[in-house]
């Protein structure tokens, strides 16, 4: 029996060890990967839900990794926080977002999405400004995406850089509401001017009362707080007659639109100017 379980643990930490292996070499690829020029970024379309009209796009982040091919976020921005990448990453996304968005109509925005590790990093009201500054975009164009970090609103320094930001016409908005810890006190903590209910209690609103009841509500304290609610995976009509209903203001999923690269945003809002 002792060699069996012998056995076992050796082809544990033969695949642990394959995993440590596989993640440094992601890490040291992820390294070079932003001088080599192999991150685009795409953009998905914000559908204003009583007009049909586009009132702006989600920055996304993409990785064409020489190999690998596409490298989904989801796996590389856990990555590039742990490392500090982030910082760099991040501020060239933001640099991108607003040089697109200032080419486009002028109501549509850009929402870029910030890590908790841009906050705790000194240098991001700075990279904000030079964004703005070197695309000319206005800043009332620009919305900011935060998710809920259990210390990004406890800390006084962060709070007095969200106030700085909004004082400035910047949008923030409330990522991925309703998965996080702290929802209900983030809002009394910041005055955000939109909430993203998150896509997994949009995808069950046909058939789970539950969903139904929470979407509902989030957007309901949303409006009395006098914020705006964006749902974001909206995949089918019936869920925009929902959202409609609940007075949503905002819809953002694969109904509308896949994000797409720069160049066909323009034939993207082209379409729409048709409509
Ligand atoms: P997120 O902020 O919640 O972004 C929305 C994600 O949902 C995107 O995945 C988008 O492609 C996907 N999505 C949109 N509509 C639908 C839909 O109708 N159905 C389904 N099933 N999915 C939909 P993506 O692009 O893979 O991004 C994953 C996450 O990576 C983002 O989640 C965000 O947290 C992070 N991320 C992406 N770009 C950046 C970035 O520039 N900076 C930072 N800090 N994080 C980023
Ligand atoms: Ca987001
Ligand atoms: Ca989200
Ligand atoms: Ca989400």
């Amino acid at each position: 029996a002792k060699s069996v379980h012998r056995g076992t643990f050796q082809v544990f930490e033969a695949r642990m060890d394959e995993d440590v292996r596989r993640r440094r070499a992601l890490e040291q690829d992820l390294r070079g990967a932003l001088d080599r020029g192999e991150f685009e970024v795409h953009y998905q379309p914000q559908v204003d839900l009583a007009t049909e009209s586009i009132a702006g796009f989600e920055a996304l982040v993409r990785w064409h990794h020489p190999a690998r091919g596409l490298v989904d976020p989801g796996c590389f921005i856990p990555v590039a926080e742990e490392t500090g990448l982030i910082v760099r990453l991040g501020a060239w996304v933001l640099e991108q977002a607003c040089a697109a968005a200032a080419r486009w109509p002028v109501p549509v925005r850009v929402a870029v999405n910030l890590s908790p590790v841009q906050f705790i990093t000194p240098g991001l009201p700075e990279a904000v400004a030079a964004a703005l500054e070197g695309s000319g975009l206005a800043p009332e164009r620009l919305e900011l995406e935060i998710t809920e970090s259990v210390r990004l609103i406890d800390n006084d320094l962060n709070l007095a850089v969200l106030h700085r930001f909004r004082d400035a016409g910047i949008q923030i908005a409330l990522d991925d509401f309703g998965t996080g810890f702290a929802s209900l006190s983030y809002l009394r903590a910041f005055p955000f001017n939109k909430i993203k209910i998150d896509r997994s209690f949009v995808q069950d609103l046909g058939h789970d009362e539950g969903c139904l009841a929470i979407v509902r509500a989030a957007t309901r304290l949303a409006r009395d707080l006098g914020m705006e609610t964006i749902a974001e995976g909206v995949e089918t009509p019936l869920q925009v007659l929902q959202l409609r209903q609940f007075g949503c203001t905002v819809g953002q999923g694969f109904l509308f639109g896949r994000p797409v690269a720069d160049g066909e945003v323009a034939l993207m809002l082209g379409a729409a100017a048709l409509d």
